[in-house]
């Protein structure tokens, strides 16, 4: 062994060891609590026990298009009616949990006050529910967001769903393109609005960035959102990709709205 590697194998021991005792401290200086209701809990950047009991969590059967659960398991790959009725601009979609009160919670605290940090385990949920895109995707997959509004983005500093995105990029490690899309006008809160003033209000509101328009073609996007409400900006967003020849589109959201009759087969 040359005295070069050695001196960088020793070195990376010690980087080691030194993560390790920062860790320790670091965990004895702020332990870790709920990412919720802030309880002490052992493992950092989770729930605790009442609050992931209290998450409604999404999982089989649901939709295979939609992802929308399902109220009773009726055999796998039945498309919803909704879906059959009026075919989406993305493949797929997933969600990770129903927009109740606790994933309305989380989704507040990373939009709203700062806490950028529960990115991480959001994201980290955000990949389980996509586990089967990432499974059985072949070719280049990029990590897209949802844009915000320039003058939004100045207000808020950051975007909740590019730090999902970046979160989600990372660990998969995929390209990550936060401004392929562009919001073209700053659209009213679509908090309020009719299914149909929803759609509205999105229509034509989102391009893609022309810098992308030569690199997307052929290439399989996860676009990402915290919240999932009518669709109606997904949709929007999905058909600027489908526009420039994204060769499939697989959508994942944090937390979806779903009404009952949604929910039927
Ligand atoms: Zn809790």
């Amino acid at each position: 062994m040359t005295a070069e590697k050695a001196d960088s194998g020793l070195l990376s021991i010690i980087q080691r060891r030194l993560r390790g005792a920062f860790s320790l401290m670091a965990a004895f200086l702020w332990p870790p609590v709920c990412a919720n209701c802030g309880r002490a809990i052992c493992d950092s950047n989770h729930l605790c026990g009442g609050c992931w009991q209290e998450m409604h969590w999404v999982d089989r059967p649901f939709c295979p298009v939609s992802g929308v659960p399902y109220p009773y398991d009726a055999g796998q790959d039945i498309v919803s009616p909704a879906v059959l009725a009026d075919p989406p601009a993305y493949d797929k979609a997933r969600c990770v949990a129903l927009y109740d009160a606790t994933a309305r919670a989380l989704v507040h605290k990373l939009k709203y006050y700062d806490r950028t940090d529960l990115a991480v385990s959001m994201g980290d949920w955000m990949v389980r529910a996509g586990a089967d895109f990432f499974a059985n995707i072949s070719g280049p997959l990029v990590v897209v967001p949802v844009p915000l509004h320039r003058r939004r983005l100045i207000g808020r500093r950051y975007n909740q769903a590019a730090l999902l995105a970046k979160a989600i990029a990372d660990q998969k490690g995929l390209a990550y393109w936060p401004d392929c899309l562009v919001r073209r006008r700053a659209t009213r809160q679509q908090v309020g609005l009719s299914d149909q003033e929803r759609e509205a209000n999105v229509r034509g509101a989102f391009r893609l960035n022309e810098t992308y328009r030569h690199n997307i073609s052929g290439k399989s996007i996860v676009l990402i959102d915290d919240v999932m409400t009518t669709g109606a900006t997904i949709e929007a967003c999905a058909r600027a990709l489908r526009r420039a020849w994204a060769a499939q589109i697989f959508v994942i959201v944090f937390a979806r709205v779903v009404e009952s009759g949604q929910m039927t087969i």
